[in-house]
């Protein structure tokens, strides 16, 4: 019996495209800790905004219509995997917890749990501590 020989599966042609990547120097790989180490763009209200706007049009235009929070995870995520960030939300002040920010590596932003502090320290957002020279990292805007 002869196997079926099938056409090259997809994963083959992204192969290809990493390589190509490689071959020009540019970084393909995460860093091997969990520590997003790149800096990444934060993209403006603006952007973020003709972003979401196209989503929501694309779910629209095959009858579907994404809850706000899914789609603004979904535009989230896809920014994030070619190396961009929504703002920053605005920070919570309701609870007088430091107010830095920091955005790992799905785009997600946390802002950090203790109460106001010198920086020097770090800061901990509970799944994720960082210092303010970290990439990605928003300073306390007050303390
Ligand atoms: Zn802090």
């Amino acid at each position: 019996m002869r196997a079926a020989k099938p056409g090259p599966p997809e994963t083959d042609r992204r192969t290809d495209f990493n390589q190509e990547i490689t071959m020009t120097g540019q970084p393909t790989a995460l860093p091997e800790d969990d520590e997003p180490t790149t800096l990444r763009r934060i993209v403006t209200a603006d952007e973020y905004d003709t972003a979401y706007s196209r989503a929501a049009a694309a779910a629209q235009a095959v009858g579907v219509t994404v809850p706000h929070p899914a789609l603004h995870d979904a535009v989230r995520g896809v920014l994030a995997a070619v190396g961009l960030l929504t703002p920053p939300p605005e920070p919570d002040t309701t609870d007088g917890t430091c107010t830095a920010q920091f955005a790992d590596d799905e785009g997600q932003w946390w802002q950090c749990e203790m109460e106001p502090h010198d920086p020097s320290e770090g800061h901990d957002g509970g799944d994720w501590g960082w210092g303010d020279d970290a990439p990605n990292a928003v300073p306390a805007s007050r303390q």
